[in-house]
């Protein structure tokens, strides 16, 4: 979750539902993502959540908006939701690394 020329690497095409969950090659199931996330993302699609044991689907960002289930808090984003959750655990979006970069991107103002 960092813009494309904040990261090491390329941002990416993804498909939110993967072709082999039977996801379409419509923009509706494409989102540009960083490098790192799409990785971990891989060809999942939901994860169980680790407060309530709920299998939750990840967050969309074709369907879902994104201030309504993350908030940016030193670096690190925080879920407000069981949807958040999941997303911050499967995408690994708080290891260390990634909060460094985003804090230093915060303190020259340019994130988020
Ligand atoms: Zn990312």
């Amino acid at each position: 979750m960092l813009h494309q020329e904040h990261g090491a690497k390329k941002h990416e095409l993804d498909h939110i539902v993967p072709r082999k969950h039977g996801g379409s090659d419509d923009t509706d199931n494409l989102a540009w993502t960083c490098f790192q996330c799409n990785r971990y993302k891989g060809s999942e699609v939901a994860a169980y959540d680790p407060e309530t044991g709920q299998l939750i689907a990840l967050f969309n960002p074709r369907t879902q908006q994104w201030h309504e289930h993350f908030l940016v808090e030193s670096g690190a984003i925080m879920p407000l939701t069981a949807v958040a959750r999941v997303t911050i655990f499967v995408l690994q979006i708080n290891r260390p690394g990634r909060i460094m970069v985003r804090q230093l991107l915060a303190q020259t103002g340019i994130y988020p």
